[in-house]
């Protein structure tokens, strides 16, 4: 089976930045089930495609079966695209799903133009099924339906087709949309669903699966009809009753932009590509950042931090923490406020803070300044906070109001800044204020990050 991704974005040859694989080589990698390569058959400045080949080899597939049975050799397994391209995509392209880019950090987190093809996709559902599944996400669908055998027309049609999907969007969001989506298609999963199969969908469909107007269907179809699996997970999809109120009107503000999910990954890969092994989420919430860091080896403590302890509960929850693993215990969070000092924030090598500062009282905000630059003095401090002057760009918001209901203040980008340098310069930090989303020429991105370093950490 095979998986092509094209762009024309310019220079169209950035795709291998992306996807971590030079467009001159041509790279083999070793699967449990087989074989995958990867190369370029075109990649010129105005026109990039990468190539996905995936070999299954059906005889390993049925020797390392467990029991004995005769499971088939002659099947479709090893040609129809399934849960084993999934698999493959997260191997070969794991940073790239996670939106990371050390050489094109900026092109991570904007739509270009994309078009992937995949063939001999399983469509028991019919056209109407994949419409259903790929439209909602703004996809334009084509299938070009696969005849059983080209020379004996009479056989008829099989029940695959050859999908495109047309879109401009982040690199990752196709990835991670072609990795549910393909095994909820095929209905079929090559091993055991389990119950971190949950975790897994809810972690990868965060930001468009709970919009999604089949999210049940999806949810049944790739956890394979298993009941409990798909309630535990459509529980999760459902926006929560408490607090969704307050919660609902920024919602419906961002969730176009998916603002939310760039914030996180931006601040997630800047973490991820730095040297920190001692990480803190202030402010951590129900604890989506943690969540994108909790698999990476290098860092040997992650610390939440929330006043909300129904936050906490969910963030527990979320990470999995109330059926410990070994690497749970690099994990902890902890409730407190960050206007007061805390002798356990000491000694770390970076802190995120991600969306927190304008729930923070005005009178408040030395001391926070304190507990944080002066007390705790994390190496460096990722902090993002709304643009005041983008939120003319929101239709749906009234003239002067805030995004959220909790929100104490918002920023522009002078008052931002200038806060930020007068922060920075007393406790010896200097700082960068970078823009984060989609930049408007006028009122600039809707989200500004500023990333303070410690002077004397870095000297
Ligand atoms: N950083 C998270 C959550 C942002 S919402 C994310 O991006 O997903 C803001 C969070 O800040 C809430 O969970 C709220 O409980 C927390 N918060 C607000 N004021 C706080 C304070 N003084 N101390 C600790 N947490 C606070």
């Amino acid at each position: 089976m095979i998986l092509t991704i094209s762009t024309t974005h310019r220079p169209a040859t950035d795709l291998g930045f992306l996807l971590h694989k030079h467009p001159e080589r041509v790279q083999q990698f070793d699967l449990p089930f087989g074989e995958a390569h990867l190369f370029y058959p075109e990649a010129s400045e105005t026109r990039c495609t990468a190539a996905l080949l995936l070999s299954i080899d059906p005889v390993g597939l049925v020797r390392d079966r467990e029991g004995g049975t005769l499971y088939p050799y002659v099947n479709d397994r090893p040609y129809a695209a399934s849960s084993f391209m999934s698999v493959a995509i997260t191997r070969l392209f794991r940073s790239a799903m996670r939106g990371q880019s050390k050489e094109r950090p900026a092109l991570v987190d904007q739509p270009i133009p994309l078009v992937a093809q995949v063939a001999a996709v399983p469509c028991d559902g019919g056209l109407a099924l994949l419409t259903k599944l790929w439209e909602p996400l703004g996809y334009t669908v084509e299938a070009q339906p696969q005849p059983l055998d080209p020379a004996r027309p009479t056989w008829g049609m099989s029940p695959y087709v050859t999908l495109t999907l047309r879109h401009t969007l982040r690199l990752a969001e196709l990835l991670t949309h072609l990795y549910v989506l393909l095994p909820v298609l095929d209905n079929r999963k090559h091993y055991w669903v389990g119950d971190d199969e949950v975790e897994k969908l809810l972690r990868v469909g965060e930001g468009w699966l709970d919009a999604h107007p089949e999210r049940e269907l999806i949810s049944h179809r790739y956890l394979k009809g298993r009941r409990r699996l798909t309630e535990m997970a459509l529980a999760r999809l459902l926006p929560e009753e408490e607090g969704a109120e307050d919660g609902s009107q920024e919602e419906a503000l961002v969730r176009p932009q998916r603002l939310h999910e760039q914030r996180l990954d931006r601040v997630a890969a800047l973490i991820r590509n730095s040297e920190a092994v001692r990480v803190l989420d202030l402010g951590c919430g129900e604890g989506h950042l943690l969540e994108r860091l909790v698999d990476e080896p290098r860092i040997q403590a992650l610390v939440g931090v929330d006043v909300s302890s129904r936050s906490l509960q969910q963030a527990h929850r979320r990470l999995g923490l109330d059926r410990p693993r070994p690497e749970s215990n690099r994990i902890t969070l902890l409730h407190g406020s960050l206007t007061y000092q805390d002798e356990r924030l000491r000694g770390f090598d970076v802190a995120a803070i991600v969306e927190v500062i304008e729930h923070i009282d005005p009178s408040r905000l030395d001391s926070f300044e304190r507990a944080i630059w002066a007390a705790a003095r994390p190496r460096r401090i990722l902090l993002t906070t709304p643009n005041a002057e983008y939120n003319v760009r929101f239709p749906a918001l009234p003239e002067g109001e805030f995004r959220h209901a909790d929100h104490r203040f918002e920023w522009t980008r002078d008052q931002f800044r200038q806060w930020a340098d007068a922060v920075a310069s007393r406790h010896g930090y200097q700082v960068e204020i970078e823009p984060l989303g989609p930049v408007d020429e006028e009122v600039g991105a809707p989200t500004q990050l500023a990333i303070f370093t410690d002077r004397e950490a870095t000297a």
